[in-house]
């Protein structure tokens, strides 16, 4: 990877929101989340055969019928989060580990949860060869959650739900966010935002138009 190669990728990501603001509602992201994408070299989390396509601006398959997210849409939902440095957040869907990452350099704790075990094993194997420290993984099936460490200040799906499930919501601190695509499978889906508030109630906006590979719920 350049420098280039990285310049272009976050020139890519800042002209998509700026593109997208109306919907987003805001023409920037936060330059902590933007610092972040920065610093992670997102052709480490990538096969080989497509390294060379590693900071495009678009998905990557990551082996096993899964794909690595569109760098701006994986701005977009930490942007969602509002990370603070003290928070703990629960991520659905390790993959490859890519978002992960990003998360780690934002918060004190990721747990991260991921229903393929092979993926996990490598996910956990990459983040800790690349010495990121503050992120636990396991095998599990993310419509649970991770009831274990929560409440979490923050939870992301980067997979599509057929709904917004109620054990994430449950394990969710008042006071925060949930981002989360909810649709049909391999159809268009709605990019949702939960916010919970300090009274516990639930506040629920669609944001964007997205396509992800679908959230199975399956038995582990
Ligand atoms: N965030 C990842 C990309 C995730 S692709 C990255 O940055 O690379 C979505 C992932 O969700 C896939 O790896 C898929 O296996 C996983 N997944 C699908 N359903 C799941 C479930 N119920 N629980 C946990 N993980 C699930």
């Amino acid at each position: 990877m350049t420098n280039d190669d990285i310049k272009r990728m976050i020139a890519d990501i800042e002209s998509e929101v700026k593109f997208t603001r109306n919907m987003i509602g805001k023409s920037a992201l936060d330059p902590r989340v933007m610092k972040a994408m920065e610093s992670v070299p997102r052709d480490k989390f990538v096969p080989g055969d497509v390294k060379s396509a590693a900071f495009y601006n678009g998905p990557l398959p990551i082996g096993d019928g899964q794909t690595i997210s569109q760098p701006y849409i994986v701005a977009l939902m930490t942007d969602m989060l509002s990370i603070e440095p003290s928070h703990r957040i629960l991520e659905i869907g390790t993959g490859s580990g890519y978002q992960t990452a990003i998360l780690s350099l934002l918060c004190k704790q990721v747990y991260t949860i991921e229903c393929i075990a092979a993926l996990s094993k490598n996910a956990a194997a990459r983040l800790k060869e690349l010495k990121y420290s503050n992120i636990e993984t396991t095998i599990g099936n993310g419509y649970k959650g991770w009831p274990e460490h929560a409440p979490y200040d923050g939870i992301i799906v980067t997979a599509a739900a057929s709904h917004i499930p109620e054990a994430l919501i449950e394990q969710l601190k008042p006071g925060g966010n949930l981002v989360i695509p909810v649709g049909e499978a391999y159809m268009s889906q709605e990019l949702m935002l939960v916010k919970k508030d300090e009274q516990g109630e639930i506040d629920i906006k669609s944001v964007l138009g997205v396509v992800f590979v679908p959230l199975v719920d399956e038995p582990i």
